[in-house]
């Protein structure tokens, strides 16, 4: 077992990861930077670091600082988190230089699978189905357009090392691909430092429907079914759920053993997801793989029972997976509705501040991930993710129903959030229906905010208020 395990995090992952080395007897150490002082699970670690300013550059993404931290408090592994350095290959390679355990992939499996030009060749290779695209990147507009050319338009141009749906251009015909090659460049260096572009063809209206996987260090793969992360906007993703209403369980298992294959060939160890945008007619195609925890991994963990970061910590032990993929089964429905410190009404634009109001949902299958508190501030250098409401139900609609009361019972006052829009996404005759895509937001967001306008007209009305329209 690991004597102490340091959290290079910060949020409701860093307090995730603490939970479960609480809970596993295992000591861990958090460190913090500047901005990050008053977060509440800080006191329950075995130790805590202060590592620096609040700029992420200065702390949660300084390598040498958080080596260091581990070094100085006899951690002997690591665990990253999402986001940050959990994809960093360097950052593997170092913590694996000092003789620290890094929780996670190998770092030539990072290294291989982040730059996702080269990991989709590999599973062309393997036989895994992905999107038409280019052979490896495209050096410039023109063969980008002889790609297009070739597979037919809509296509994307994405960033090879893209990631958090940045890097990313849709491009309609001929005459638009300069103009797209060339912001999506520019996003790409701006982002992660690296300009280098492929093409898809871009699968219109798909669902993005991701596999979960475990793989141990014995050669030992499992999947935890599929997850649908279809509610997007700016292609990321805003509200998930399991299981996803499209699939079968035939389509389950035979996209799980893809999922495999996927994983196998990228020799892949610790947690991870396969991600695929399937069509309507149920045609599915590998995009990337992240090779880390996500963000929505508790809708798996509450359809299949499982603590999957107590897992990922057991991996990188050494020790074999406890699964048989027989006895692994989904019970019942999850979903996840992110609450960021957002405002909906001005595109989603990113709203820290103040918290000077806070009541969290609880109760019957009703799973809360967050580290607020009254008074919290929401700090403008960070992810604008605050809160994470999950619900369990033995049914989809007993799930939504409870995903809305949870969200009338939560109250978060002084700052904008999407929680409204969140509920009004529950109520969407296309979201009961299941049948949505990844361009519901776009096509929905103008409905949903003129659902939320009216209701905050009637409440009004009915707290006996002047409305001026
Ligand atoms: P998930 O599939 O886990 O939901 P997201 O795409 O939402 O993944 O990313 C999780 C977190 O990691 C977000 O905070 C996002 O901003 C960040 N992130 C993802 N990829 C990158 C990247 N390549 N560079 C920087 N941050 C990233
Ligand atoms: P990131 O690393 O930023 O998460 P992904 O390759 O996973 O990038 O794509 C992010 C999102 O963009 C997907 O979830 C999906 O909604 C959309 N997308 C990506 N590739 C395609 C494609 N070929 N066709 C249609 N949509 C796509
Ligand atoms: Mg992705």
């Amino acid at each position: 077992m690991f004597r102490r395990v340091l959290v290079a995090n910060r949020g409701e992952i860093a307090q995730r990861i603490i939970r479960c080395c609480i809970d596993m007897g295992t000591e861990c150490v958090a460190v913090y930077s500047k901005a990050d002082e008053n977060q509440v699970y800080i006191p329950f670690a075995t130790r805590s670091i202060c590592i620096g300013g609040p700029q992420s550059q200065d702390s949660y993404l300084n390598i040498d600082r958080i080596i260091s931290a581990a070094l100085a408090t006899g951690c002997d592994a690591i665990h990253p988190g999402y986001g940050f350095l959990s994809e960093n290959a360097e950052f593997a390679r170092k913590c694996e230089e000092y003789g620290i355990k890094f929780i996670g992939p190998p770092a030539d499996v990072i290294e291989k699978m982040g730059v996702k030009a080269v990991a989709r060749d590999l599973m062309v290779a393997n036989g895994v189905p992905v999107v038409p695209g280019s052979d490896g990147t495209v050096a410039d507009a023109e063969e980008a357009r002889a790609v297009a050319d070739k597979i037919g338009y809509p296509v994307l141009i994405k960033a090879s090392a893209g990631g958090g749906g940045r890097g990313m251009r849709r491009v309609n015909g001929p005459e638009e691909i300069e103009e797209m090659f060339g912001q999506a460049r520019a996003e790409a260096i701006s982002c992660f430092g690296n300009g280098d572009l492929y093409v898809e063809k871009l699968i219109l209206n798909p669902k993005h429907v991701e596999f979960q996987i475990l793989a141990d260090e014995h050669g030992n793969i499992v999947h935890f079914g599929e997850r649908d992360c279809s509610i997007q906007r700016k292609n990321q993703k805003m509200l998930e759920e399991a299981p996803c209403s499209q699939l079968t369980p035939e389509l389950r298992e035979e996209m799980g053993q893809v999922a495999i294959k996927a994983a196998r060939a990228a020799g892949y160890i610790s947690a991870g997801t396969i991600e695929f945008v399937m069509d309507a007619n149920n045609n599915y195609y590998f995009i990337e793989m992240n090779t880390r925890i996500q963000v929505e991994h508790p809708i798996t963990e509450m359809v299949y029972m499982v603590d999957l970061v107590r897992e990922q910590i057991r991996i990188a032990e050494g020790l074999p997976l406890r699964f048989k993929q027989e006895d692994i089964k989904p019970h019942g429905h999850a979903i996840e509705c992110r609450i960021n410190a957002e405002d909906p009404a001005k595109g989603f634009a990113p709203n820290p501040g103040k918290i000077t109001l806070l009541h969290l949902p609880s109760g019957n299958g009703c799973r809360v991930d967050s580290t607020l508190y009254d008074g919290y501030v929401v700090s403008p250098y960070y992810d604008s993710l605050i809160a994470k409401i999950i619900v369990w139900d033995d049914t989809r609609l007993g799930a939504i129903r409870k995903m809305r009361r949870c969200l009338e019972e939560m109250t978060i006052e002084g700052i904008e959030t999407n929680q409204e829009f969140e509920l009004f996404i529950m109520f969407h005759g296309k979201f009961l229906r299941g049948t949505y895509n990844t361009g519901f937001i776009e096509q929905c967001v103008n409905e949903l905010l003129n659902l939320e306008r009216r209701t905050s007209e009637i409440e009004a009305e009915r707290a006996g208020n002047q409305v001026n329209a």
